[in-house]
């Protein structure tokens, strides 16, 4: 069932009902209304542990599910989760886990472009709105087909990186020497295909890792194959429907599509698993350029992580290339529930004195981080007032009322930056014109009216800035 279609007093009726507050909520019912909005879970509740609810915490468990199984790789701190989706469309509930962004490696790569790729893997790190965007796992293919060079790449491999690895061959006796050198690393196992499911499910169970079941091109043998694997023994599994190149573009959306659809929607069983995606089969295309073949990978990727994938292997590395693909899943992974704020504040920008300019933003993260990069950037030695909009932008909160003239006195009073300027002059965002007269009002201060664009706050200042107005 979409987590959209529960009701707190659901999820209520089958929890113990003592209200006991071992959860740390106040009863039950608060607690059940966590639950609805995945921000609890069952193990929170310990007497829910206790061998006479086990039928509740059964029924409980069966209606929270999400319906795309989280799938965990790696282990430690930089372990990924794959998938615990539960709704089709993000702005239905809200999505929770990003793709994971795989680099591609393999056994036959000279020992420079091997270990420049996984330096790009470790090092790419871009800061967007208070978020730092990294990329997640390195995926190591046997190329070779050689047991122990492929042993050789996954050992040299593990010295270099502490992300999550994906083993890739179809070869079992391949698979397993790559096993044998990070057997307690859980790494994810490529792949499973109709030929040789048993013996790399032996591997998967006698390693305790998850295993990609790939069926390229075939959701029906697909599904059959994911069922096979999991009456094996196998609960972590991965799904690869397999990815075309850009030149079959609407054949890779109907594919992903339907997946993740029946899935979602059909409750088909076998296929509530993550998706893989592989966008570097945009260099299997023989281009004039290697850039067209870079760019091709990077369209393909966006469509993926639009179309419902929950891992991607990519082959370039270029920033150029990397950074679309980060920030498309970084914008389509916040919680469309909660804006995206910064915590309301004064913010001291460079070395202000008691005759800086106080400046004015709302809390809204785009907002907050282009204002405060546009007053960094030019050197503007000031104090920054970030008033609590509840994550709306400046024109918006105006509009809303989410900011007003009571709620900048407030702030402006709390921040205390009476203390640290002498003079009484505020600049508010050009949007924000409207409220001037009253700003003054309700907070004694003088107000300026800065530019409509944070961009124009350093000329404003230069040419207009007076702490002392008449
Ligand atoms: S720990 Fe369980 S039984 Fe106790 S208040 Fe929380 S939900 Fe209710």
């Amino acid at each position: 069932m979409p987590a959209k279609e529960l009701s707190p007093i659901e999820i209520y009726k089958l929890l113990p009902g003592t209200s006991c507050k071992e959860c740390d909520e106040a009863n039950c019912m608060a607690f059940a209304a966590k639950l609805v909005n995945r921000e609890a879970l069952l193990e929170e509740c310990p007497p829910l542990l206790e061998p006479q609810y086990k039928q509740s915490y059964d029924q409980l468990w069966a209606l929270l599910k999400p319906a795309v199984k989280a799938v965990e790789v790696g282990i430690g701190k930089h372990m990924v989760t794959l998938g615990g989706e539960y709704v089709l469309y993000r702005h239905e509930f809200t999505y929770f886990n990003e793709p994971a962004i795989a680099v591609d490696v393999s056994d036959e790569m000279t020992d420079e472009e091997f270990e420049t790729r996984i330096h790009v893997l470790n090092d790419f790190a871009f800061d967007y709105i208070g978020m730092q965007l990294k990329l997640d796992m390195l995926s190591i293919r046997s190329s070779s087909g050689d047991p122990a060079k492929f042993a050789d790449a996954v050992s040299k491999a593990n010295d270099l990186t502490r992300k999550p690895l994906m083993l890739c061959s179809h070869d079992p006796k391949v698979l397993e020497k790559g096993l044998e050198v990070v057997a307690d690393k859980r790494p994810l196992i490529y792949a499973a295909t109709k030929d040789n499911w048993k013996d790399v499910a032996e591997l998967a169970l006698k390693y305790s890792c998850p295993v990609v079941a790939s069926s390229p091109l075939d959701l029906d043998g697909l599904k059959s194959l994911a069922l096979t694997l999991k009456a094996y023994g196998i609960d972590d599994i991965v799904l690869d429907p397999g990815t075309q190149s850009t030149q079959h573009m609407g054949s890779n959306l109907d594919t992903f599509t339907v997946l993740r659809l029946d899935a979602i929607n059909e409750e088909e069983e076998g296929l509530g698993y993550p998706i893989l995606g592989i966008p570097m089969m945009a260099w299997t295309v023989e281009e004039e350029d290697p850039v067209l073949n870079e760019w091709n990978e990077v369209v393909l990727a966006g469509t993926l992580i639009t179309r419902f994938t929950d891992m991607l292997v990519i082959h370039g590395i270029n920033g150029w290339a990397i950074l679309p693909q980060v920030f498309l899943r970084s914008n389509l992974y916040t919680d469309p529930r909660k804006p995206v704020s910064v915590e309301a504040e004064l913010v001291t920008i460079g070395e202000p004195d008691e005759n800086s300019p106080v400046l004015l933003t709302t809390n809204f993260a785009l907002t907050y981080y282009t204002v405060a990069n546009d007053i960094e950037n030019a050197k503007v030695d000031s104090y920054l007032l970030v008033v609590d909009s509840e994550g709306m932008s400046v024109e918006s909160a105006v509009a809303g009322r989410k900011m007003t003239a009571d709620t900048v006195a407030e702030a402006i009073k709390d921040s205390k930056v009476d203390e640290k300027v002498k003079h009484r002059n505020i600049i508010i965002p050009g949007r924000s014109a409207r409220l001037s007269g009253e700003i003054q009002e309700a907070s004694g201060w003088s107000v300026s009216v800065g530019p409509l664009d944070s961009s124009g706050i350093a000329k404003y200042v230069e040419e207009k800035w007076n702490p002392y107005p008449e």
